[in-house]
């Protein structure tokens, strides 16, 4: 693979030295020339307008994936009830089969599940694709990724979303592998690009200092997880689906491992993704005891509290109320963020929220950019204002 310059078609224009990303070209007497250390990355062919830089690398070719349809969600299941995630999904697949002309399906696993088909159904799925084992009870990577793979490579989907919970992050990757596609994992927006009519996947790369959108041109199905609370679930009323059953053919000889117990982890306080009302608190709110206050207008608005990364390095917060690219997604009515500077890590998590109060001493902080109100003074001094106020006015409101 080599690149070089047809030198009587250059006239110097220097467009390819500024498109090179490896410093690989230099100018010699007026020429382009091109050094030894070139990637053949291409970059530099694309930019020259005399068509003077040349290479012998033959532009892959993008099969024809015109027999790969639908676009499908993994139905994840635990003890015969379906994650909220796999329900956000289905929304997403609905609208993104609309814009492709293509059908949504879910893949149903498990052992006794078949009940949750219309759930399913109602939720956007056209099919449910069912694939009941006794050896599929309960969640265990080798016969999940067998039924998997199974029924991709008999129906040959053209997209398959997973949520990203404990479950698809270990099934996707394998899944992935196993087919020999790609994986983009933490998506955070799904589209299709209409010209091609293929999945742009964005997802926070770089520590999240940048959105990278990535595109599978060469491979199908096109796979993507996407974290819980970021898309929204949608119920299509009146919906109808078919359910097809799979069978699968799984013997004991196939699994290397046996569950024995599953013990529940002890029940966490919180439930921020589905939470209405949220009060999050950053390093402005001082302490642990700033972290009280905020707790008592959680409580006064029924809400849950929240926290940055820094609050949780701190010890105010425990890791489980993180908001943001390493902690939990959310997207209730009100996000009130207090003594937060709005970086991107943390907004990654909180964005689609319905409204934002941001309560920030600097009037410059990057938080009053999301936010639908922007109040610029004291965290200490405002929410046990904010609090008053509002056990005031409901006090008011019942003596009504
Ligand atoms: C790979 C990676 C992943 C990350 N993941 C996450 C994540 O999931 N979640 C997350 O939150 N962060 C994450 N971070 C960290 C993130 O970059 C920020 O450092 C963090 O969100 C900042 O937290 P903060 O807003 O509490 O603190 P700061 O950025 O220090 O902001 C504190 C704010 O409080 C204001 N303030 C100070 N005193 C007061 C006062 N008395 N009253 C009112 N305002 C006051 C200041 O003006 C300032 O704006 C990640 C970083 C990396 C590199
Ligand atoms: S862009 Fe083309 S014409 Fe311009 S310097 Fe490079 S090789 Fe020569
Ligand atoms: S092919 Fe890529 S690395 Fe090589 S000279 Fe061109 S831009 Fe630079």
């Amino acid at each position: 693979m080599t690149v070089w310059v047809e030198t009587d078609l250059c006239d110097g224009c220097r467009r390819c030295l500024k498109a090179c990303p490896y410093g690989a070209i230099d100018m010699k007497a007026k020429k382009a020339v091109v050094l030894d250390h070139c990637t053949s990355c291409g970059a530099c062919i694309q930019v020259c307008k005399n068509e003077a830089m040349l290479t012998d690398v033959v532009p892959r070719e993008i099969p024809d994936f015109t027999d790969r349809q639908g676009v499908w969600v993994f139905a994840e299941q635990r003890k015969g009830q379906l994650t909220r995630v796999s329900l956000e999904l289905l929304g997403k697949a609905r609208s993104l089969g609309e814009e492709l002309g293509q059908q949504t399906a879910a893949l149903l696993v498990g052992n006794g599940v078949s009940g949750l088909g219309e759930t399913l159904i109602s939720h956007g799925a056209d099919k449910v694709f069912l694939m009941e084992h006794a050896l599929l009870d309960v969640y265990r990577s080798e016969p999940y990724t067998i039924a998997m793979e199974t029924v991709i490579r008999d129906h040959r989907p053209n997209i398959l979303l997973v949520g990203a919970t404990h479950i698809g992050r270990d099934l996707a990757p394998r899944l992935a592998h196993r087919l020999g596609v790609g994986l983009t994992a933490d998506c955070t927006e799904l589209t299709i690009d209409p010209g091609e009519k293929i999945l742009l996947q964005t997802r926070p790369a770089f520590g999240g200092n940048v959105m990278a959108t990535i595109a599978n041109r060469y491979s199908r199905p096109q796979m993507a997880t996407v974290r819980p609370g970021v898309m929204k679930a949608e119920e299509f009323p009146g919906h109808k689906g078919e359910l097809v059953n799979i069978e699968i053919s799984l013997t004991s000889e196939m699994v290397r491992t046996e569950v024995l117990d599953s013990i529940k982890e002890e029940k966490r306080a919180v439930e921020l993704s589905s939470a209405k009302v949220i009060i999050a608190g950053g390093r402005g709110v001082g302490n642990a005891q700033g972290f009280e206050v905020l707790r008592e207008l959680a409580a006064v608005m029924d809400g849950e509290v929240a926290g940055t990364r820094v609050a949780v390095e701190e010890g105010w917060i425990s890791s489980d109320h993180q908001v943001g690219q390493t902690g939990v997604t959310v997207r209730p009515e009100i996000y009130i963020a207090c003594g937060i500077s709005g970086a991107i890590q943390h907004r990654a998590g909180m964005m689609n929220s319905r409204y934002v109060v941001a309560i920030n001493n600097d009037p410059r902080a990057p938080i009053f950019q999301v936010a639908d109100w922007g109040i610029v003074g004291d965290v200490t001094e405002i929410v046990p204002e904010l609090i008053e106020q509002l056990k005031q006015g409901r006090e008011n409101v019942i003596g009504l």
